[in-house]
């Protein structure tokens, strides 16, 4: 087993290594930036889902910070400070247009001097939430008050989600100003959502303003080679994967190689392939780049190769798809514990029963995979095949899925699913000896050795593709090429 990093890439975002010294640089920053130029922008992290909605007084968008990557942005929004309703409606609708408007240009020339000063150092103080919670249990606690609660719910609902969505445990960082002991209000607000999102809420001179600030990863290449001892699971965590890149693995040679039933202590694979680090920290798994897998002496090859619609699928190196209409196994890592076999004797009915699918034992609770995209078909309980579920692949293949402790969550009969997608869970519902899937294919209706039925051709790469896609794999193909160099130099 080997592992060599190859690529450390630039850390470019070290600029947010302190996110609260960050929060206190660039408060002006983004702040100048919604008075005066307001860029749209699609892309990024959270970007592609933003209807960016503005109104007289309500603004919300993406915004690009200069000399920042495209990528770390900062969505704000913000709305003048709302006057209680009470107090409000002395004023008619076009003086306080007018005032808001006087508001917004005299902020602006403060803030450039208020830059030239100090900040002021809030008072942080740390509420976790409770099971129950909201903002106007959470803020009292705190000394602040409900105005400050209406001040902030005014805030365009898309933008303070973090905030009418608390989970209990979650940590609220409360800014106030020193001194304001008994007349507290609130100056700013903090909630790390996860290492890459943090939510802030900032008051500013004509209101709050709430923004996400996100991360980017910093992505390393990864390579590995490993060599089977006994399952492709425990192989794989031998040379140090994790169970989302085996997954990822089985899942690519799926089509292939039947990792149930083919696998043989002495074969090999190489994996090259992305990780994500945070502060150097690793924090996940990207995607597999180029896989190998030699199986019984035959060697597959797979590249990702994403089209100019950003969807990413593996080939072979010829430009085949990895991806076949039907994939061998519905659960990648299981065993095979009784296989088609038409003069069977039943195991819990003692008769002469003939076995027409395939039972791959597993752990109760393993996903259970769709082999192919299709339709549901079916879905309830079958008699002594407990919970299952039948799925349609169009014209004449169907297939069968018995025994499930459940369903997944939310499908219905006629729903479509996607090759890979989960559909169900092992378990040993009806007349089963232990947890495990029953799976059957059928072709035209008649039950077929699911293990050895001739199945549909693979996809080709479109061949507006073709030129591009070579140019992707030549440098993967070599370095797959070079990682059994290292290794035979090595002697392993
Ligand atoms: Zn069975």
């Amino acid at each position: 087993m080997k592992r060599n990093r190859l690529v450390r890439s630039s850390k470019h975002n070290a600029i947010f290594s302190d996110s609260v010294n960050y929060f206190t640089r660039y408060r002006y920053l983004a702040h100048f930036i919604i008075l005066g130029v307001i860029v749209f922008s699609s892309t990024g992290f959270i970007g592609s889902n933003d209807e960016g909605t503005g109104s007289m007084t309500l603004h919300s968008n993406v915004i690009d910070l200069p000399g920042l990557p495209a990528t770390e942005q900062v969505k704000t929004s913000y709305r003048p400070e709302t006057v209680p309703p009470v107090i409000n409606t002395a004023l008619s609708t076009e003086t306080e247009t007018a005032l808001q408007q006087a508001e917004v240009t005299a902020s602006e020339q403060t803030h450039v001097t208020d830059t030239q000063q100090n900040a002021p150092d809030f008072n942080w103080e740390e509420i976790i939430v409770k099971a129950g919670d909201n903002l106007s249990l959470i803020f009292p606690r705190s000394g602040l008050t409900a105005r400050d609660v209406y001040n902030i719910t005014q805030l365009e609902k898309d933008a303070i989600k973090p905030l009418l969505n608390l989970k209990p445990g979650q940590t609220i960082h409360l800014g106030t100003l020193p001194g304001e002991e008994d007349g507290k209000s609130l100056e700013a607000l903090k909630i790390v959502l996860n290492p890459l999102e943090t939510f802030y809420v900032d008051k500013l001179e004509m209101g709050y303003e709430a923004k996400m600030v996100t991360r980017d990863v910093d992505v390393r290449q990864q390579q590995v080679t490993g060599e089977i001892e006994n399952s492709l699971f425990l192989s794989g965590l031998t040379a140090g994967l994790s169970d989302k890149v085996i997954m990822e693995m089985a899942y690519i040679f799926g089509w292939d190689i039947d990792f149930a039933l083919d696998l043989r202590k002495g074969d090999r694979f190489k994996l090259i392939y992305d990780e994500h680090f945070l502060d150097d920290e690793k924090i996940g798994d990207g995607e597999i780049l180029a896989a190998e897998f030699t199986n019984r002496g035959k060697t597959f090859r797979a590249i990702r190769f994403t089209d100019s619609e950003g969807r990413g699928q593996y080939y072979s190196p010829e430009g085949h798809s990895m991806r076949k209409t039907f994939t061998r196994t519905p659960v990648p890592l299981s065993r095979i514990s009784s296989r088609f076999n038409p003069n069977r004797k039943h195991p819990v009915l003692k008769t002469n029963r003939p076995h027409r699918g395939v039972d791959y034992a597993a752990k109760t609770g393993t996903p259970i995979l769709a082999t192919g995209d299709g339709k549901v078909a079916f879905k309830g309980t079958k008699g002594g095949y407990g919970r299952t579920v039948i799925l349609s692949h169009g014209g004449k293949y169907t297939t069968l899925y018995a025994h499930m402790s459940r369903y997944k969550k939310g499908m219905r009969t006629g729903q479509r699913v996607r090759q890979g997608q989960t559909i169900g869970y092992i378990g040993s519902s009806g007349l089963a000896t232990g947890p495990h899937l029953h799976y059957e294919f059928r072709v035209n209706g008649v039950h077929r050795n699911p293990l050895t039925v001739a199945l549909p051709k693979a996809q080709p790469l479109p061949k507006k593709y073709q030129t591009d896609f070579k140019e992707q794999a030549t440098p993967f193909l070599a370095q797959l090429d070079a990682l059994q160099e290292t290794n035979i130099a090595a002697g392993d």
